[in-house]
């Protein structure tokens, strides 16, 4: 993951030089608000990774007037700041989880329940950097998720068969 500058959110009306530099095509700003703080907490409520519709259908569940576009427009600032995990399921849809270490790490998805263990790939680390220095590429970013069926959801099937 790289490392560097926090991205900083604007507060509502301030006009600090907290643009980031750089940046380029992105072009929205988020600004912290309610809603932002909103889907922070809404995330915080569940240990699974779940995607910005649910996230939003809580939302609204809770009273909390937000649109689906800024849920995941502050979803992608907390991803960006390093303070929550986006991962793409086996299935295609993209889902978040407010992770127990801030710190680089991978994950091991069991398809079937959702359960997720954090790890730590330090040879993915090394093999990742060897591959883009023997290419030239220079700050290099991954995503590593292993996806399987968790030895309990193994048992059941295999109990049901
Ligand atoms: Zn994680
Ligand atoms: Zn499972
Ligand atoms: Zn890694």
């Amino acid at each position: 993951m790289a490392e560097g500058a926090p991205v900083h959110i604007a507060e509502e009306g301030s006009s600090g030089p907290s643009r980031r530099r750089g940046a380029p095509g992105r072009g929205t700003t988020v600004r912290a608000t309610r809603q932002g703080d909103a889907v922070c907490a809404a995330l915080a409520e569940t240990d699974a990774f779940t995607s910005a519709q649910d996230l939003h259908a809580r939302l609204r569940a809770q009273g909390t007037a937000v649109g689906l576009t800024t849920v995941y427009r502050h979803l992608q600032v907390l991803v960006d700041r390093g303070e929550v995990d986006m991962l793409r399921r086996d299935d295609g849809e993209t889902v978040y989880r407010r992770c127990a270490t801030e710190a680089h790490h991978h994950h091991l998805v069991c398809r079937s329940c959702g359960r997720t263990v954090e790890i730590a790939g330090p040879e993915i680390e090394q093999w990742t950097e060897a591959v883009a220095a023997a290419e030239g590429f220079v700050d290099v970013a991954h995503t590593v998720e292993i996806y399987g069926t968790c030895s309990s959801c193994a048992l059941t099937a295999e109990s049901s068969a």
